[in-house]
C-alpha cells in the first residue's frame, strides 16, 4: 500500500474530486457561441426538459446534466457572458442570492454535510462550457467519494435527474 508520506507534497484541507470523464471537455477546444450554447437554449425550454429548478430575473438555476453528485446545480445568468467580471452587478447579486437559496433547498431535501461552490473561469481552469458563466453548487456527503470515478470512470448517482429536479423545484421557496 502506498503512503502519501512517501511523496513530496504540501498537504491541504481539500478533498479531491477526480473527474477523468471531464477530460473530453478540456481537450475539446470548440466553445459554443450564443446560437448553439446550451445555457442560452435552456431557458427557452420547459423546466422539466431543461432540468431547470428555479428562474430569477437575471439568472436561473438548473441541474448539471453531468453531475459530480446528486443535486449538482448550476446558476447561470441569462446573458451569454463568459467571465464573472463581465457580469453586471444585478447578475452577480442574483447569482449570489440564488446560490444561497440553492444551498438551503438542497440541504433540506438531501441532508448533505457540505458543499463545493465555485466557478471555473476559462477552459484552462476546467470550464466545460467556458463561454457562458456558471456557478457550480455541488452537495457533499461525508462518504461520497469512492473508487468508482477513479478506476472505473463511473460515478454512482443514487437518483435519476428528473426525480432530483422535481424534489428541488418543489422545495424552492416562492
Ligand atoms: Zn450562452
Amino acid at each position: 500500500m502506498e503512503d502519501s508520506a512517501d511523496f513530496a507534497a504540501v498537504p491541504d484541507a481539500f478533498q479531491r474530486l477526480w473527474t477523468p470523464h471531464r477530460l473530453v471537455y478540456v481537450q475539446d477546444q470548440t466553445q459554443p457561441g450564443e446560437h448553439d450554447c446550451p445555457f442560452c437554449a435552456a431557458p427557452g425550454m420547459d423546466d422539466e426538459k431543461a432540468l431547470i429548478v428555479a428562474r430569477g430575473e437575471h439568472a436561473y438555476v438548473l441541474l448539471n446534466l453531468f453531475p459530480y453528485n446528486s443535486g449538482h446545480l448550476l446558476v447561470c445568468p441569462y446573458r451569454h457572458v463568459a467571465l464573472y467580471d463581465d457580469a453586471t452587478s444585478e447578475e452577480v447579486g442574483e447569482i449570489a442570492s440564488l446560490t444561497q437559496t440553492a444551498m438551503r433547498v438542497v440541504r433540506s431535501v438531501s441532508n448533505c454535510d457540505g458543499f463545493n461552490l465555485g466557478m471555473n473561469q476559462g477552459q484552462v481552469a476546467g470550464a466545460g462550457i467556458a463561454a457562458h458563466l456558471h456557478q457550480h453548487i455541488v452537495p457533499r456527503w461525508a462518504l461520497d467519494s469512492n473508487f468508482f470515478p477513479i478506476i472505473a470512470e463511473t460515478k454512482a448517482l443514487p437518483k435519476l435527474l428528473g426525480e432530483v429536479r422535481r424534489e428541488i423545484a418543489a422545495a424552492w421557496p416562492g
